[in-house]
């Protein structure tokens, strides 16, 4: 048999360094919410292959699609020969997307094209340059992807100069102490300071961070922004890549507001674990870049098509929407429980919509200051005893829970049992 450990030191030689890894375990198969290592132990997955699993691991009804499709043909690339499931992708999500219409959408692989691909679009039609982005918010890894991104280690030290042309505003959270009027005066200090509202193309933000902690935007920062870009003639893009796909417990977290975008990316629990990334938009922007400027060898890859129109087909039938409130319901109700414990490490700032929950691990005491140590002890126990999980936030101190949308109430409860293990102090 082969041994977790000896795959890891097979990784260690031939894999490089700056791939991080969460668990030493390799995956041997995985069904729904569970998964079982090359030595055979069992795992509840809260971590989602980063929430890319809002239908759980190998949905039988995607597989189907996937196979249906393969044996038919696997590439022939969209700009070559077309094919019916990106066109019938397409056409799902202009129907789904929550932005007034006429609306288009392009596909590519991954959740960095979609957020680049979004900038070019953006700048294509508006002929600006400058873009504004927030700081704790994650758009890829991808140079472009990384000048947008809102935070330097580990995702921009090391790599030279970013991209000019990209100004961070500060994102309010509770945590910081930032609210959405100093975040907008933030950006008229920008306006005053650095470049011209009237060459800004793009005003790009996640309705809700993922990497950055699940932070909400509130409503009235999205209002400002959306104020903002149309007395400016801006394209604001909402980045949807995490929320994306009935994880808030709406199918698209822009509908948690009463202001829509220009622009939506989408990428992750699209199509179940199969890689595709798409940009939805009013047909008019969508529309500005000229054949060729666009698209991918892979971009829109049939089998990746297959599989995202079962992943909508999965969230009709199951009603997964409302699944996320009930599961995000049992998650809080739960935290809140063991928020109040004494003797467990202590936790704070229960939050996120829908079944995106995070909640703090934090220092003994009244200032409740970070704890990334303990954050990462809690993960560290929690693969021990079957159950993986995910951290995130600025300070490296935030747990989030991705469960698969499909996850039965057993398999929740299980590691939900894990977690309260791993939270005793050792
Ligand atoms: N945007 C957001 C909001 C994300 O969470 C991520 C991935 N964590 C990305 C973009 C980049 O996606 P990918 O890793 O597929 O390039």
């Amino acid at each position: 048999m082969t041994t977790n450990a000896e795959l890891l030191s097979r990784r260690n030689a031939a894999v490089v360094r700056g791939i991080g890894h969460t668990t030493p375990i390799s995956a041997s198969r995985a069904r729904n919410a569970e998964l079982w290592d090359v030595e055979g132990k069992r795992y509840i997955d809260f971590a989602g292959g980063i929430a890319v699993l809002n239908t759980g691991h190998c949905h039988p009804k995607v597989l189907a699609a996937v196979q249906e499709q393969m044996s038919r043909f696997t590439h022939t690339c969209f700009q070559v020969v077309m094919y019916e499931p990106y066109i019938a992708l397409a056409e799902r999500l202009n129907a789904i997307a929550p932005i007034p219409g006429p609306l288009k959408t392009a596909l590519f692989t991954t959740g960095a094209e979609a957020t680049e691909n979004a900038i070019k679009i953006a700048r294509a039609s508006t002929g600006r340059y400058g873009v504004i982005a927030f700081t704790g918010g994650f758009h890829g890894r991808t140079v472009l992807a990384s000048a947008l991104t809102g935070k330097v280690v580990p995702y921009k030290k090391d790599f030279g100069l970013a991209l000019p042309g990209i100004w961070h505003a500060p994102f309010p959270t509770a945590e910081n102490g930032i609210t959405s009027e100093d975040a907008l005066k933030h950006i008229d200090f920008i306006f005053k300071a650095d470049i011209a509202p009237g060459a800004i193309a793009a005003i790009i933000l996640e309705p809700v961070q993922g990497e950055g902690g699940f932070h909400q935007a509130p409503a009235e920062l999205m209002s400002g922004l959306r104020k903002l870009c149309d007395q400016h003639g801006i394209v604001l893009i909402a980045d949807e890549v995490q929320t994306g796909f009935g994880r808030t417990g709406k199918m698209f977290a822009m509908e948690h507001y009463d202001v829509a975008p220009d622009i939506i990316c989408v990428a992750k629990s699209l199509a179940g674990g199969f890689p595709i990334s798409g940009v939805i938009g009013k047909a008019a922007i969508m529309d500005a870049a000229d054949p060729g400027g666009l698209g991918g060898t892979y971009a829109g890859n049939p089998l990746a098509c297959a599989a995202a129109l079962a992943v909508l087909d999965v969230f009709e039938e199951e009603q997964l929407v409302q699944r996320a409130v009930a599961i995000g319901q049992q998650l809080r109700t739960w935290l809140d429980r063991i928020r109040m414990r004494n003797d467990l490490i202590p936790i704070a700032n229960v939050r996120g919509p829908g079944a995106m929950v995070a909640f703090d691990i934090v220092k003994d005491g009244v200032d409740r200051e970070p704890d990334p140590a303990a954050t990462r002890d809690v993960i560290q126990r929690a693969y021990e005893n079957g159950l993986i999980l995910l951290s995130c936030g600025v300070h490296a101190n935030t747990i989030r829970v991705l469960v698969p949308l499909t996850a039965e109430e057993r398999s929740i409860d299980e590691g939900l049992e894990i977690l309260a293990k791993a939270l005793v102090a050792k």
